[in-house]
C-alpha cells in the first residue's frame, strides 16, 4: 500500500477539483473514507486470509468492481439530499468511484508486495503498472515508526506531495483567472 497520506493528499486534490457546491464535512468525511476503504481488506491478513487470495489484501476490494459499486452507493450518504438518478448523483457516483479507485492505482505505483487484482471477481490476476516510483508502506504501524516508514513519507512528498501541490495551484490559478474574465 501507499501509506494513508498518499491516498488522502490524492483524494483531497480530486475532492478540490470536482464542482465545490457539493463541498461540506460530511462529503470530505466520506472522501477520506473511500480512498483509504479498500485497505480493510488487511482484516483478512489476521483472519488467515492468504495475500493472494481473491478477498485476501489488494484484492477485491482494490477491484474497479468494487469501486463501482461504492460510487453506486456512497452519493446517497454522502449528499443526502442529492436527488437520485439525477445528473448530479452521476457525477458525484463518478466521483466516488475515481476516489476509491485512486487508491488502487497509487498502490499500483509502489514498489512492493502483490499486484492489485484490478479486474476481480472476474480475473484474480494481479497488476502492477511498469514504473513503480512509489516506496510501499508497511502494513504494521509498529513498522511505520521506523527508517522504513520515513522512506516512505519521503517517497511520498516527491512522488505524490509535490504533484497534488502544483494540480492545486494550477488548478487555483485557473479558476482565478476565469473568475476574473
Ligand atoms: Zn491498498
Amino acid at each position: 500500500m501507499a501509506s494513508a497520506f498518499g491516498h488522502v493528499a490524492v483524494a483531497y486534490a480530486m475532492g478540490k477539483t470536482l464542482n465545490s457546491s457539493f463541498a461540506s464535512t460530511r462529503f470530505w468525511a466520506w472522501t477520506v473514507l473511500c480512498c483509504v476503504l479498500p485497505d480493510v481488506d488487511v482484516v483478512g491478513l489476521v483472519l488467515g486470509i492468504p495475500y493472494d487470495h481473491v478477498l485476501g489484501h489488494r484484492g477485491l476490494t482494490h477491484s474497479i468492481a468494487f469501486a463501482m459499486l461504492i460510487g453506486i452507493v456512497v452519493p446517497r450518504v454522502a449528499v443526502p439530499t442529492i436527488p437520485c438518478f439525477s445528473i448530479r448523483y452521476g457525477i458525484l457516483g463518478i466521483y466516488f468511484w475515481l476516489v476509491t479507485l485512486s487508491h488502487g492505482f497509487l498502490d499500483a505505483v509502489t514498489d512492493g508486495g502483490l499486484g492489485i487484482a484490478f479486474l476481480a471477481p472476474f480475473d484474480t490476476t494481479r497488476y502492477f503498472f511498469p514504473w513503480r516510483p512509489i516506496a510501499v508502506s508497511p502494513i504494521g504501524l509498529s513498522q511505520f515508526f521506523s527508517s522504513w516508514g520515513l522512506g516512505v513519507l519521503l517517497s511520498e512528498l516527491i512522488w505524490i506531495g509535490i504533484p497534488v501541490a502544483f494540480w492545486l495551484m494550477g488548478y487555483r490559478i485557473i479558476g482565478r483567472a476565469n473568475r476574473s474574465k
